[in-house]
């Protein structure tokens, strides 16, 4: 089996500011960042496979396990292929996966998870208004209503936070997410920096 790939997890809840960070993390050299919600929002939309993705996530609800790993497995495969991602010298941002403890046990021999930086945010006002906004934005019909909002964020509480449990919480970094993204990032990159520096010190020299 090839090695698993050597990775960050950006986790927290919907809202939060995982893909600003991602993005903004994926944008250095030497990171790669992949976020699942992207992954799916890209499926063609004829697709069955978008078909069932558009079934679950208008409701605020998780995609089945199964379909979601088998689904990004085959993804990282083609990013490697084409050489989007280079696992030899990118620590790879995941954003959005493993959203499950299911998830966790099904993904555990094909990443090596080096850190999860746990974004954290209390203000539900803050985040529902976030969210709203970006729904408009990004053409995103489940944050456009509320209802599918306080779903998404029950089912993050219900299936999604345990995830934490299943982590050594030496590898787990707790990060005020309020604040601009670039604040935000500064907290991150404080974390992320040496996760990257002990991962490919060889590559650095
Ligand atoms: P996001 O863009 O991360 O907020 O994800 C949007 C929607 O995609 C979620 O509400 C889920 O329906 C689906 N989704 C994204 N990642 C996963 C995952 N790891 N497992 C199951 N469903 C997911």
């Amino acid at each position: 089996m090839a090695d698993p790939y050597r990775s960050v997890l950006i986790f927290g809840a919907p809202g939060v500011g995982k893909g600003t960070q991602g993005s903004l993390l994926g944008c250095i050299p030497g990171f790669h960042h992949l976020s699942t919600g992207e992954m799916f929002r890209n499926l063609d939309p004829e697709s069955e496979q978008s078909k069932t993705f558009l079934d679950y996530s208008a409701r605020g609800e998780l995609v089945p396990d199964d379909f979601t790993v088998e689904l990004w497995r085959d993804y990282m495969k083609q990013l490697i292929k084409t050489g989007k991602y280079r696992p030899d010298v990118e620590l790879l941002v995941l954003d959005g996966i493993p959203r499950s403890v299911a998830q966790v046990e099904a993904m555990r021999d094909l990443i090596d998870v080096m850190g999860l930086i746990h974004l954290k945010a209390t203000d539900e006002g803050e985040l529902l208004a976030r969210m709203q906004r970006r729904a408009t934005r990004e053409n995103r019909f489940d944050d456009a209503d509320e209802n599918v909002i306080r779903t998404r964020w029950e089912v993050y509480y219900e299936q999604t936070l345990p995830v934490l449990g299943a982590y050594d919480s030496k590898l787990i970094w707790e990060i005020d997410a309020l604040g601009s993204p670039c604040r935000v990032l500064s907290r991150v990159l404080n974390i992320v920096a040496p996760v990257h520096e002990q991962c490919f010190a060889n590559a650095l020299e």
